[in-house]
């Protein structure tokens, strides 16, 4: 049987090792948390949606970022003080504004291609994620906005998306809980919401009874390749695979120069508070369908009866995991406001690394070596759009050990 080794048991990790064992390989993941899913896919907006899939290249956005530098709690906030690799991937950020278009509309292939692939998993091994299947609902209090939405509502077409304009108290049909006063909106009845770290722990827990070697609490130091073999380092032991596939969300940039690669990752912080819902006071005041407030760039998800997630702001600020009381603070208020039904007494915050490329594409597919193959890089939509990478790199894999077939980064998953 052919070994193939994982890097990291994050969303992408796990997904793709369940998809590689499904291919019959024999599969080893490694990651320095003791459990998995505990850093970037640990407490995200819990959004499983296509409807988010507009990238961010694009001057509007360059435009706020810069007007936003002097603001401690604007969504975007760059730290001025410059780095090489900042500076660097910056730059090509801004040369990937002319490929808006074409990679909104992408996106939005691979984020309907995952939905199908992970409920099918999910369906399969039984996981309970709290997932709620009400739809996504953007909504906007200011004309301008509305304005905007629509252009990338075509785009969204193109991609296949169906969605539905709503009028201002359609807003209220849909959703009673939300208070505020909206010029419109739009719902996408297919998106859903649930909890990341849920479903990847559920499919650890599968991929371990499906066979699998799951190393936790093992830092990998070094991997590199040598006659046709992969070797990795970790945590004083080293061994060697048929083959490797990089998951390794922020680390992934370390290990792709390790290979003689160039995946160019930076992480893009952002946070989530999680409200307890303790009382039934609160549980009646909070929505059940998941929302997108597109001026303040927040999301906010229902997970159970007994939690809300809202999460948003974006920082370009290295990666530093701290937790900063005046980003947190805009997120409390964003819930006391529209929904003043819910009691903030217990609160949890969280800060997350997003691994982005400056393409804002995945970068999934081999690299130089043989037996070397990454899918990371998924920044602001990891969560929906794992599955279907996952599903393209382990067919690519797969190809590769039996007669060659060619798939590139950006490739469909009707080639998988
Ligand atoms: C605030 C916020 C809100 C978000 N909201 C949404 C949303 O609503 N919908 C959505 O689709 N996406 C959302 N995202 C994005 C999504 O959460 C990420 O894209 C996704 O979790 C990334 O998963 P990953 O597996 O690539 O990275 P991770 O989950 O970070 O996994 C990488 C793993 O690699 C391991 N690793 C790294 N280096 C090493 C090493 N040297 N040795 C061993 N192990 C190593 C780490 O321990 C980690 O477990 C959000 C992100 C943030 C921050």
């Amino acid at each position: 049987m052919t070994s193939i080794a994982v890097i990291g048991a994050g969303v992408t990790g796990l997904t793709t090792a369940y998809e590689l064992i499904d291919r019959g390989f024999d599969v080893t993941v490694f990651d320095r948390n003791r459990y998995a899913a505990m850093e970037t896919s640990f407490a995200n907006g819990g959004q499983l949606s296509a409807s988010n899939a507009e990238v961010w290249t694009q001057w509007g956005t360059v435009l706020k970022g810069l007007r936003w530098m002097l603001q401690t709690d604007a969504p975007l906030l760059v730290n001025p003080a410059p780095t090489f690799h900042k500076m660097r991937w910056m730059m090509e950020f801004l040369s990937n504004i002319p490929n808006y278009e074409r990679n909104t509309v992408e996106t939005v292939r691979l984020a309907i291609a995952a939905r199908a692939v992970l409920f099918e998993m999910a369906e399969r091994e039984g996981i309970d994620f709290d997932l709620e299947r009400r739809g996504i609902l953007h909504f906007y209090d200011r004309a301008k906005d509305l304005t905007h939405a629509r252009k990338v509502n075509a785009l969204l077409a193109e991609g296949g998306l169906v969605r539905r304009e709503l009028a201002p108290d359609e807003i209220r049909d849909v959703e009673p809980a939300l208070h505020g006063e909206f010029v419109g909106g739009f719902l996408t009845e297919s998106d859903s919401s649930g909890d990341i770290h849920k479903f990847t722990m559920g499919l650890a827990r599968a991929c371990a009874r499906r066979g699998a070697d799951l190393r936790f609490g093992v830092d990998v130091d070094a991997v590199g390749h040598s006659n046709g073999r992969v070797h990795i380092s970790a945590s004083g032991r080293d061994d060697r695979f048929d083959g490797v596939v990089v998951c390794a969300g922020i680390g992934s940039r370390h290990f792709a120069k390790q290979l003689g690669d160039r995946v160019n990752v930076y992480p893009v912080k952002g946070y989530s508070i999680t409200v307890a819902l303790n009382d039934p006071q609160s549980q009646a005041a909070a929505p059940w369908v998941s929302l997108l407030d597109d001026r303040a760039k927040i999301v906010a998800s229902r997970l159970g009866a007994d939690r809300f997630r809202i999460a948003g702001t974006a920082e370009f600020n290295g990666a530093n995991r701290d937790i900063r009381a005046d980003r947190i603070r805009p997120l409390t208020e964003w819930c006391e406001k529209h929904f003043p039904g819910i009691s903030t007494e217990t609160v949890t915050p969280w800060a997350g690394l997003r691994p982005m490329m400056p393409s804002m594409l995945p970068h999934v597919g081999r690299g130089r070596a043989p037996g070397v193959f990454y899918n990371t890089g998924h920044g602001h939509l990891g969560w929906t759009l794992s599955a279907a990478t996952a599903r393209i790199v382990a067919a690519d894999v797969a190809a590769t050990a039996k007669p060659q077939t060619t798939l590139t980064p950006g490739a469909s998953l009707a080639a998988a």
